[in-house]
């Protein structure tokens, strides 16, 4: 069976598991186990004694073997899943950071390295006022504010305080863009390096290559030889990520399985309009500004290009984290679209980081829908400015779990929209989040796809001369 569809029966199945222990299993399931504390109990903890009628401890109930095994299970599954992701976090560092020195001491010119980012910026920044702007035009349509039942919103702000007052005190970690273009330089590219700041981490691999490239000529041939050694690393890397990739499947279940399973599908339900408005702008996106531009200026096949990036796809679903794809993102734009690893090496890995549509689309829905649940009415002015904040907000959102949620925030503050309507939408942001990062992922795979081809062929670096692979199954699962 191909690597891509054991990925995907890992991730029904997942999905399918989950659901089942969603719905049959409850508290009571556990009671009957012996357990009178389920979360204590999966945590390790010693179970509180529970107090009777009479004020005295009740007799404590032993839990039984089976939940033993079960809370083994339990701690097994999040084993998995959690190395799986390390496992790629690992890798993403040093694959960004050698690609990257490769690529750049392979192109020879500094101005060509400036046609490259410029190019992948302008394309990042389009496709983010796209996106932002049909997120709000969505919501202004369908208003899945005002659908939200009085008694369902007092609930869900009760239930997010706790969580709101967390997020509400990491908003000064938000940086204005200034401070952003400044922290992109490295006072210590090592710190860089082991923080995996990847700003930092592109723009130290940009000087060292572009270093490499202006030696002069006495030292040219041992700069050459250090430029391939770091491409021969560049591609042991790869290697790698093709190991980690064979656990997929497993790690996907496991992934998903714990997340489903705790899923409030009561609060996806009560949250259904506003859940459905993010999902047509994810779509819509993909539809009305990555096909064709994929199609158009990248010259492929909209469709293969979706096949081909499927394990991406699939890994950006269940991590939640475009850091965390990073480096399957590289491998399925270079082994399964033949995009040079040049390109790939260097563009990738700045839209993992400057490049979130998904998040840019969640944004604006979101800010929209909080709004409209707290009767307030955004302007147009406002809208316009949200426009340009979310695209700058974006920007600077980490690629990891949850990352736009603080930025959120800040955006809410930033409209005169109290913070707490965040509440509103915590229930089911673990399910949007891994929806918008498949299209944060996938907007990263067509910039590369259109900044590749608009790279004059002569400029192709010899290492990318193969075919790009029609199978490549071996390859990349
Ligand atoms: N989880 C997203 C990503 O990694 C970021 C976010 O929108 O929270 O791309």
């Amino acid at each position: 069976m191909k690597g891509v569809w054991r990925i995907v029966i890992g991730l029904i199945a997942g999905i399918l598991v989950g659901a089942l222990i969603n719905a049959l299993w409850t508290d009571q399931t556990w009671l009957r186990l012996g357990v009178t504390d389920a979360a204590a109990f999966k945590a390790g903890k010693p179970v509180p004694a529970v107090i009777g009628p009479d004020g005295a401890p009740v007799e404590p109930i032993e839990p039984t073997t089976l939940a033993h095994a079960l809370r083994f299970a339990i701690d097994a599954n999040w084993l998995m899943g959690q190395g799986f992701i390390r496992a790629l976090r690992f890798l993403a560092v040093p694959i960004v950071f050698f690609s990257i020195v490769a690529g750049v001491a392979s192109l020879g010119d500094p101005r060509k390295l400036g046609r490259l980012g410029g190019r992948a910026v302008a394309i990042y920044i389009c496709t983010s006022l796209c996106a932002v702007t049909i997120g709000l035009i969505i919501s202004r349509l369908v208003r899945p504010g005002k659908i939200i039942p009085e008694h369902v919103r007092a609930n869900l702000m009760a239930e997010g305080g706790d969580q709101v007052q967390l997020l509400g005190g990491r908003t000064d970690q938000v940086k204005g863009l200034g401070r952003q273009i400044l922290d992109m330089i490295p006072v210590n590219p090592f710190d860089a390096l082991a923080r995996a700041d990847m700003l930092q981490v592109i723009v130290f691999g940009l000087a060292l290559g572009l270093g490499l490239t202006l030696l002069p000529k006495d030292r040219q041939s041992a700069g050459q030889s250090i430029a391939r050694g770091f491409d021969t690393l560049a591609e042991v890397m790869g290697i790698l990520v093709r190991a980690v990739m064979f656990v997929a499947p497993l790690a996907v279940f496991c992934l998903l399985t714990p997340i489903v399973a705790e899923m409030g599908l009561g609060t996806l339900r009560a949250l259904g309009a506003y859940c459905l408005c993010v999902i047509a702008g994810l779509i819509t996106v993909i539809g009305a500004v990555y096909f064709p531009l994929v199609f158009t200026l990248g010259r492929t096949n909209p469709w293969r290009f979706v096949k081909e990036m499927m394990p991406a796809n699939l890994v950006a679903f269940s991590s939640s984290s475009s850091n965390a794809t990073l480096a399957v993102t590289m491998r399925c734009l270079i082994d399964r679209l033949g995009v040079s690893k040049r390109v790939a090496g260097f563009v990738c890995p700045l839209g993992a980081t400057i490049n979130m549509d998904g998040t840019a689309v969640y944004l604006g829905i979101a800010v929209a829908f909080i709004a409209q649940a707290l009767g307030v009415d955004l302007t147009i002015g406002q809208q316009l400015t949200l426009v340009v904040t979310v695209v700058l907000a974006s920007i600077g959102s980490p690629g990891i779990p949850g990352g736009s949620l603080v930025i959120l925030i800040v955006l809410l503050q930033g409209v005169g929209v109290p913070a707490e309507g965040i509440a509103l939408i915590l229930g089911v942001d673990r399910i949007l989040d891994m929806a918008r990062t498949v299209v944060n992922v996938l907007g990263d795979g067509v910039t590369t796809v259109i900044v590749n081809r608009l790279e004059p062929p002569d400029s192709a670096d010899p290492a990318d001369s193969a075919p790009p692979a029609a199978s490549t199954e071996a390859r990349t699962p």
